[in-house]
């Protein structure tokens, strides 16, 4: 490409290749002998730094979607690891008690004590269940401030 310069004794527009940058030539004009400049660097400004923040920044949504599944998993998409542990730890834990307390009912007593049993065991089911939901609600909001508020470097 071609190097656009002026020539510093006459000022004479010039133009010469850019293989002779740094070499001596002589003015065609006025025959002074001159340095061909180097070609100036060009200033490009390549930076996006909103599209780079987009791109290392979890997305709130998927965050939401993976606690949908199992409550943890949102924080640990967004790195917060103790705490994706800590509630898929206390989520499964809720689920597991109430199931157990579900399916296998005290099986001790008289028979006129079963039933009473059962619904006990079903009460502390549902208590649990009821954790276990609360729990996966709290773990979808906080992994939607997690991928809000985190940034990844
Ligand atoms: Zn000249």
């Amino acid at each position: 490409m071609p190097i656009a310069f002026s020539c510093p004794a006459c000022s004479a527009p010039l133009s010469i290749d850019d293989q002779h940058a740094g070499a001596t030539v002589n003015c065609p004009q006025c025959n002074s002998p001159m340095i061909v400049p180097q070609v100036a660097p060009q200033i490009i400004y390549v930076s996006q730094p909103r599209e780079r923040n987009r791109e290392h920044t979890p997305h709130p949504g998927i965050a939401v979607v993976l606690s949908f599944f199992w409550p943890g998993l949102g924080h640990l998409y967004c790195g917060h690891f103790f705490s994706g542990f800590f509630w898929m730890l206390f989520h499964g834990a809720m689920v597991f008690i109430g199931m157990l307390a579900l399916l296998a009912p005290p099986r001790w007593g008289a028979d006129n004590e079963m039933a009473q049993h059962r619904a006990e065991a079903a009460i502390v089911a549902l208590l649990f269940f009821g954790f276990a939901g609360l729990s996966w609600l709290t773990a979808m909001f906080g992994a939607y401030f997690a991928a809000r508020t985190t940034r990844y470097r």
